[in-house]
């Protein structure tokens, strides 16, 4: 299959050459030709399988072939996206398929300051990409109408809904025209998110390119188990011995972005990291000096990791697992992309079992564990698989003493000895608990 045979036009064709694009993925080849028809879409896609292009490229050619010239302070098409990051990462992308087409596109997001993104939407703008949260501010303060708008495309929407944006995916949705087409991608298919696909989409196609819920099986995954307070060491140990060279990493807090950054930038490596307190500029700059290998080891926090689009990244590290076992997909959907052949290295100390055991579940498959030698953890990491069990292992319980006469104290059952570290976190769901879509009035706080 080739685009062209898809339908599209030679100036979109043009584009995709340059981009050495040559055939469509299969997002791609079912989304174009429905867009194209006018369909609603709802679309299971995780992060990796293409499909920005899956809805820009024909939400493009009918904005090109389609509709009246775009007024004053006006958008013919709105991409809402959970995060700036995936704002300017899908702004970036749908610039480049439009680059031979008379339309002109923006992102606009929060952080920043609003006064340039006012003036930028004076003249209206073909494709807007927006954060929910500054889209409805600069509604409120009229920058923006509505009324023209043809296409809205709900990218990432479970993430949206993660992030608690449901209330503003509501207040949104009473300022659009109701006659519209409305394209819903999401990597996962809660109860949440249907509900959301049931308000907002009007007799979608549904389209699923990959088993729910499923990692990319481009990527080898496994664990090292590691005690907590080793993990630091571990990492550097397994960095010169695999001799990396880009690595994304996740840690679970802005705090432990920082330690585990400074930690790397005192022992000479090229380190930087990213995470919500550090301003958009400094972000932006991170990850593309990371982007160019100016810098070796980005460090991140999952929401600030969110649209990251590096082409080939070989490795993505798992310093913490993620509280929430779908960030884990998201996090290894950076690597293994398009096809491309990648690997996903978990930390894992005993802590985090309850989290490896959600992991597993929501994958439905059982990481393969790779002890490290000289790193063998002294807490025990217990045994886990896809069923989401957690192998509770007794302690052996002691032998009597000789002359003890009644018996050592029997601690069967237990799988958390007296040595070893409790699980911090409560018992983690494999599927976040979200907020429910609510197109009810705005509650007052
Ligand atoms: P996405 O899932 O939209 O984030 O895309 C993942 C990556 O795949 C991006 O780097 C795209 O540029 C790339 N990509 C998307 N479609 C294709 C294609 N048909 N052929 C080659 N690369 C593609």
């Amino acid at each position: 299959m080739t685009f062209a045979s898809l339908g599209l036009i030679e100036p979109l064709l043009r584009a995709l050459e340059t981009l050495g694009y040559q055939t469509p993925t299969p997002v791609q080849a079912q989304a174009i030709p429905a867009v194209l028809a006018g369909r609603d879409l709802m679309a299971a896609a995780q992060t990796g399988t293409g499909k920005t292009a899956g809805f820009a490229l024909p939400l493009l050619q009918l904005l090109t072939m389609e509709g009246p010239k775009v007024a004053a302070n006006s958008a013919r098409a709105l991409i809402l996206c959970p995060t700036r990051e995936l704002a300017e990462q899908v702004h970036a992308s749908v610039a480049e398929y439009a680059q031979h087409l008379p339309l002109t596109t923006y992102a606009v997001y929060g952080g920043v300051s609003i006064n340039p993104q006012m003036m930028k939407l004076r003249k209206g703008v073909d494709i807007l990409v927006a954060t929910p949260g500054r889209l409805i501010d600069l509604f409120r303060q009229n920058a923006l109408k509505l009324n023209q708008l043809q296409t809205l495309v709900l990218d990432e929407a479970d993430r949206m809904l993660d992030l608690g944006f449901s209330e503003e995916l509501a207040n949104i949705y009473r300022m659009l025209p109701k006659k519209r087409q409305t394209l819903l991608f999401s990597a996962t298919f809660s109860d949440d998110i249907r509900l959301l696909a049931g308000q907002m989409l009007n007799d979608p196609l549904s389209i699923e390119v990959s088993p729910r819920n499923v990692a990319a099986n481009t990527v080898k995954q496994w664990v090292v188990p590691v005690d907590k307070k080793r993990k630091p060491e571990l990492f550097v140990h397994l960095m010169r011995k695999g001799r990396w060279k880009q690595v994304l990493v996740f840690a679970k807090t802005r705090n432990g972005v920082d330690a585990l950054v400074d930690k790397l930038q005192g022992l000479g490596i090229n380190a930087d990291g990213i995470h919500g307190d550090k301003p958009q500029a400094t972000r932006q700059r991170a990850l593309d000096r990371f982007k160019s290998s100016d810098v070796q080891i980005l460090v991140a926090t999952d929401v600030a990791a969110r649209g990251l689009d590096i082409e080939d990244l070989p490795l993505v590290v798992n310093f913490d697992l993620p509280i929430v076992a779908e960030d884990y997909i998201h996090r290894i959907g950076r690597t293994g992309r398009a096809g491309n052949t990648g690997e996903a290295i978990s930390l894992v100390c005993a802590d985090e079992v309850n989290m490896l055991s959600a992991i597993e579940m929501l994958t439905r498959q059982t990481l393969t564990r790779q002890m490290e030698q000289d790193f063998e953890p002294e807490h025990r990491v217990p045994e886990t698989d896809a069923s989401g069990q957690v192998v509770k292992k007794p302690k052996k319980p002691k032998k009597p003493k000789a002359s003890g006469g009644g018996g050592g104290k029997r601690n069967l059952g237990k799988w958390v000895d007296s040595g070893e570290v409790a699980p911090a976190e409560p018992s983690i769901k494999p599927v976040r608990k979200v907020p429910v879509f609510n197109t009810g009035p705005r509650k007052k706080k």
